[in-house]
């Protein structure tokens, strides 16, 4: 259990995650200015894949925020940026509403997308801040180059299933299905339950949530009906 709160200004303390140890080493004498200090190693153990810094009302989602980036941490990492793009980032996100194109890139590079009660912000050198409405902050410096899309976006997950309100917890999509096209381009003859000159007919859509869970159906109303279902059933604590 890590106790941020009981831990003295300037003392270190390790957490065991389970994948790597975290350090930890807190900051600041003046009470209300404290702040807390984790390096996450990669999963070598050996390099720092995650510098973050957390403020006091951050405490209490600490262990579970740290535990989550030494997950998603890379085998090693080597003090470069990043090389995922936010934009993908974005798009690989499972916490997210909509996954449409054309996702606004600031000036300063980093992208950002919100879920109810919190919102997430990517930048190109690695950083990854999310923030409730409450005003509670996780953020971490992503380090090394084989910090990839997946493992941001995995990052940026981990964070904003801690901070969203409770109906976030359970966000549905379901895949546009591809339709019609034609089996050669493919690499397969035939296959389609419906025909129409050469080509082939592919209804079926995927439905996932934000939870995680997905399904494969026949149909996009099967798997709206089946999201639909799945959010019902997905008690909201
Ligand atoms: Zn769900």
């Amino acid at each position: 259990m890590l106790r941020l709160a009981e831990l003295a200004p300037g003392a270190r303390t390790a957490h065991a995650t389970g994948r790597a140890t975290v350090t930890v080493k807190k900051y600041g004498a003046v009470s209300g200015r404290e702040f807390v200090r984790a390096a996450v190693r990669a999963q070598d153990g050996r390099s720092r894949a995650a510098l973050v810094t957390l403020r006091p009302a951050a405490y209490p989602h600490a262990e579970a925020w740290l535990d989550g980036l030494a997950r998603c941490a890379p085998a090693t990492a080597d003090y470069r940026n990043p090389s995922a793009s936010p934009e993908s980032v974005r798009l690989l996100a499972e916490m997210t509403r909509t996954h449409a194109n054309g996702v606004p890139r600031q000036s300063d590079g980093s992208v950002g997308w919100s879920v109810p009660g919190a919102s997430a912000r990517v930048w190109p050198d690695g950083r990854l801040t999310v923030r409730s409405e409450g005003g509670v902050e996780l953020s971490a410096r992503l380090e090394g180059a084989e910090w990839d899309s997946w493992g941001v976006a995995a990052a940026a997950d981990v964070a904003l299933r801690l901070l969203c309100a409770p109906e976030a917890r359970h966000i549905t999509r379901t895949s546009e299905p591809s339709a019609w096209y034609r089996p050669l381009d493919r690499g397969h003859v035939g296959g389609g339950r419906e025909r129409k000159g050469n080509q082939s007919y592919d209804g079926s859509s995927t439905a996932r949530c934000s939870c995680g869970w997905r399904g494969a159906y026949p149909s996009r109303l099967a798997a709206l009906a089946m999201a639909a279902e799945h959010r019902k059933n997905s008690v909201v604590v």
